[in-house]
């Protein structure tokens, strides 16, 4: 079934396209995770199967034990673009949300340790929550805002966008030369330090003030269903 994003105050619904990622935009994210900072961005996608909303559940695959939480500024795109000047890029920028890009981190260290690409571990289903999304204009610097998240209640994550290696123009500039970035396209940007690991039961909140709140809860399948 197509999936469809919220705008806030549209009366229209953007069916959602290709919701592509970058990793490792976030120095001390980098750090926790013994990664190097990478010369180009690193990019990659996640299926708009993927997206589950606000209020959703998050089913851990049963391949994995080890799904970390990684709350992110959204991006909607609202109009076409393809090589995009960082100084044009907010024009298509539609709106701004919270999500989670929620990775199978004991199932991508073994795929990086193969040179095997990402997907099992980041594009299962529910692997991308998303908020509804507020629009551009309500956002006057989307590279300071405070990303926070909470695992029942207790925060893991405390980051502020004003850190990302890549900031938004330079970033949707670059993946504009790659891909056609077309109306209902999501992009995430990166997480900042204090990822780690999620539990069945655990009750997860991400927030980004000026944009959204986002809550679900986690279930971990223990046989392939
Ligand atoms: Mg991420």
């Amino acid at each position: 079934m197509m999936k469809h994003v919220k705008l806030d105050g549209a009366t229209y619904e953007f069916p959602i396209g290709k919701i592509l990622c970058i990793g490792r935009n976030y120095v001390d994210h980098i750090k926790e995770l013994g990664n190097e900072a990478p010369d180009a961005p690193v990019i990659f996608m996640k299926p708009s199967s993927a997206v589950i909303d606000d209020g959703g559940t998050v089913v851990i695959p049963s391949y994995s034990n080890d799904c970390h939480h990684e709350a992110e500024l959204a991006l909607l795109i609202g109009k076409t673009g393809k090589n995009i000047p960082a100084e044009k890029v907010m024009e298509h920028v539609a709106g701004f949300g919270v999500a989670l890009d929620l990775t199978l981190r004991d199932v991508q260290s073994e795929q990086k340790k193969k040179g095997l690409p990402w997907e099992i571990a980041k594009g299962f289903d529910s692997s991308c929550p998303l908020s509804s999304f507020v629009s551009a204009a309500q956002v006057p610097d989307p590279q300071n805002l405070t990303i926070r998240l909470t695992v029942n209640g207790e925060l893991r994550q405390d980051g502020c966008t004003a850190m990302m290696i890549h900031p938004i123009a330079d970033l949707v500039s670059h993946m504009s030369r790659i891909f056609t970035l077309e109306p209902g396209d999501i992009i995430l940007t990166g997480t900042p330090a204090g990822v780690g690991p999620l539990r069945h039961g655990d009750a997860v909140q991400a927030e980004i003030p000026q944009v959204g709140k986002l809550r679900v809860n986690v279930i971990q399948m223990t046989v392939m269903d």
